[in-house]
């Protein structure tokens, strides 16, 4: 089978138009474009449901994509009924019957007459029931009364999907028999108008670049209800992890699912396999684990430059969180999971960018202006109701949409007013001070692509354009592990030889700003059994662990050592000062940063290494510190063969370092605003110079 390359789900509605606003119980339309989810788009009536379809069949065929779309409805009915409406055991007979038959406006069908017509051509009573309308309809029972009318009650698929409901129920929650009334004759207008290129599951092999297939959302309703608990519609979710579901599942696996004989009652797509389903659209779903192997170090290299070793973590790391759905006054600072797609343009509406007097351009003569004016006024979000005749002007303030009549504005200032008109010079340009719809955002625009670590500005956009949740991923958890037999900590009583413990606030702070979750497991002596217990901990609770402190090879460099012993250790000897030998490994399926005990290095290492690479498991992706050249104010002679990290900061346009380079020097770090960062090779700075240097804020936020 070709590979299917996008996947939409309908959710249908047998309903009247459901207004402007998105809500339940309206049709909604899930897709995964290309493999990338889009947000689910909500069609307040059936026309507009089907404009959608054919656009997004259009879009696809013209893309060169194969496209799958479920439908929430039953494609058939049970056995005997084609042959008993139409004289052919051919569903697609019934289907053009009913769209002979069904007339479908968005605020009002004929779905119950039609019913209680083809109820007509039977024996007894049924087999439609359930008049949902205030009036009697002739032959069409409001309770289920029905006798006698020799059809079956349910499908084959129908007896093995639990909780489904007959197609002849016509009304009640979670009925479906109006719906596929109204919604076969929609489906019959896309066979004909895109036929030869759509092919409609099971009745025709799904091998057409279009497929047209029975999905019910209501098989993954243990995943749909979990998302609903953060909130959301219904509906929405249905259609948006539905989407994901079919997109994710293994094609052969999709395949095997349709591979399903059901020539004149049709089937429901993963019926008996909904358990795989929900694992395919599970919104916590998380990636496997990272393998023990990949902190792996090309064997026999001594020193690792900074870049490579850069490289290789950006090769072997992946994101290791699943995702959730927030609100957006929750998202700040959150990775974007999926594409935000704008609802609505911005601005909605054409508008007045200024304070002043609107009018229609053509309506000027030559020369310097007089206009009368209307009564009445249009301002931000108070519509002037009428239409604004040719030669007049209106009062208009800033935001107003544009009245009926008006596409130019003229500044208040650029005129004088008196006895009802306005006076101004000519020379003004059609548009002038007015902003046109859709003119910042279309929309249906892409707005901002997932891995998005998001902005305050970016929760205004979404706001802006309709957006009110949206999916990111799951807050990555850090385990912070101070390790040394000499750490207090600060503010206890200090013995001789005994120092406070400053990593431990600070890595905290840091993994804060970056956006995560810090998981605080204290200080550790120098002992393998309690290192051990917290590195269990620490894989048990968080998707990544900091240590610092032990992570040489010495005597007491208890890290590496129980790193080692698990098998999972690289010891990463990276050329670079300050920073000793990063440890790097994976304890019980969590990768384990063993930082230099020194704090100098402990963040230098963390800013340089940790942060790129816990951006990866977080979603967010590889990322550079943005950095710039800037003039020294020092005086530096660098040796060749490793990089080195100066704390720095810029005075008066000059970049100038901490007096001394001395490791232990924790007032240098907290003096410092950024590092200046020197190149592997030999270097001679004199004042002037240009060096390059990175602000700590261009590690921080993500
Ligand atoms: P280590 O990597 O364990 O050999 O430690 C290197 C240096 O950093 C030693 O002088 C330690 O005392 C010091 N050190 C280790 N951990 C911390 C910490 N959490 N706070 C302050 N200094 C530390
Ligand atoms: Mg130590």
């Amino acid at each position: 089978m070709t590979p299917f390359d996008s996947f939409a789900m309908l959710d249908w509605s047998s309903g009247n138009d459901t207004g402007p606003r998105p809500r339940r119980d309206a049709i909604w339309l899930g897709l995964v474009r290309a493999g990338r989810e889009e947000a689910p788009c909500y069609l307040r009536n059936r026309a507009e449901a089907e404009a959608a379809l054919v656009d997004l069949i259009e879009t696809e065929r013209a893309a060169g994509r194969r496209l799958f779309i479920g439908c929430d409805f039953p494609f058939g009915f049970p056995e005997g009924f084609a042959r008993a409406l139409t004289g052919s055991d051919n569903p697609f007979a019934v289907w053009d019957w009913l769209e002979a038959r069904i007339e479908d406006a968005p605020r009002a069908n004929n779905r119950f007459d039609v019913a209680a017509q083809i109820n007509a051509r039977f024996p007894g009573l049924g087999p439609f029931w359930f008049n949902g309308l205030k009036r009697e309809i002739e032959g069409l029972p409001r309770r289920d009364t029905r006798a006698g009318h020799g059809l079956p009650d349910r499908r084959r698929a129908d007896e093995g999907a639990p909780g489904s409901f007959s197609a002849w129920q016509m009304g009640g929650a979670g009925a479906v028999g109006g719906q596929v009334l109204i919604g076969l004759p929609v489906l019959n207008r896309l066979r004909r108008r895109f036929a030869g290129d759509l092919a409609v599951w099971p009745f025709e092999a799904p091998d057409a670049p279009v497929v047209l297939v029975e999905v019910w959302p209501g098989l993954i309703n243990r995943a749909v209800r979990r998302a609903e608990a953060a909130g959301g519609i219904r509906d929405a979710h249905q259609v948006r992890l539905m989407a994901r579901g079919l997109a994710r599942l293994p094609q052969d696996r999709l395949a095997a699912m349709l591979a399903v004989e059901a020539p004149e009652e049709g089937w429901i797509f993963g019926l008996g396999h909904e358990e795989e389903l929900m694992r395919a659209c599970d919104d916590t779903l998380k990636p496997p684990p990272l393998r023990d192997d990949c902190f792996a170090l090309p064997a026999g290299v001594d020193w690792t430059p900074v870049d490579d070793a850069l490289a290789l973590l950006r090769a072997r790391l992946a994101r290791v969180v699943g995702q959730e759905r927030v609100a957006l006054g929750q998202a700040a600072g959150r990775v974007l999971a999926a594409p935000v797609v704008a609802r609505r343009a911005n601005p909605p509406e054409a508008n007045t960018a200024v304070d002043g007097y609107g009018f229609a351009h053509a309506s000027l003569g030559e020369g310097d202006q007089v206009l009368p004016l209307v009564e009445g006024r249009a301002a931000a979000g108070v519509p002037y109701p009428g239409a604004v005749p040719p030669g007049h002007a209106v009062r208009v303030l800033t935001g107003a949409a544009l009245p009926e009549g008006v596409d130019t504005v003229i500044l208040q200032e650029d005129v004088t007013v008196g006895e009802g008109r306005i006076a101004f010079r000519a020379g003004l340009r059609r548009g002038a001070n007015t902003r046109r719809a859709g003119e910042d955002v279309a929309a249906g625009a892409t707005v901002l692509e997932p891995g998005r670590v998001l902005t305050p500005a970016d929760l205004a956009l979404c706001a802006a354009v309709g957006v009110s949740e949206l999916t990111v991923y799951e807050r990555l958890r850090v385990a912070v592990i101070s390790t040394g037999d000499e750490l207090v900590e600060p503010g206890a009583e200090a013995a001789p030889g005994q120092i406070f413990d400053a990593n431990r606030p600070m890595l905290t702070a840091l993994v804060v700003q970056m956006g995560y979750e810090v998981v605080d497991l204290g200080r550790i002596r120098d002992d393998r059994a309690a290192l051990r217990a917290a590195l269990d901990r620490g894989a048990a609770e968080a998707d990544v662990i900091l240590t610092s402190g032990g992570a040489s090879s010495g005597d007491e460099d208890h890290v590496s050592a129980l790193l080692n012993e698990a098998g999972a250790m690289a010891e990463w000897r990276i050329a670079l000062k300050p920073g000793r030998p990063l440890a790097l490994g994976v304890w019980g399926g969590v990768p384990v940063f063993g930082l230099p005990g020194n704090p100098v290095a402990a963040l230098v290492c963390t800013l340089i290494f940790a942060r790129p690479a816990l951006r990866c498991l977080a979603g967010a992706g590889w990322a550079e510190p943005q950095g710039f050249d800037v003039p020294a104010a020092f005086e530096k002679s660098k040796k060749p063969g490793r990089r080195e990290y100066l704390r720095a900061r810029i005075r008066e346009g000059h970049v100038e370092v901490f007096r001394s380079e001395g490791s232990g020097r924790i007032s240098g770090l907290s003096w410092a605003e950024g590092l200046v960062e020197l190149p592997d090779g030999a270097a001679e700075i004199r004042p002037g110079d240009p060096v390059r240097y990175l602000p700590f804020a261009s590690f921080l936020g993500g």
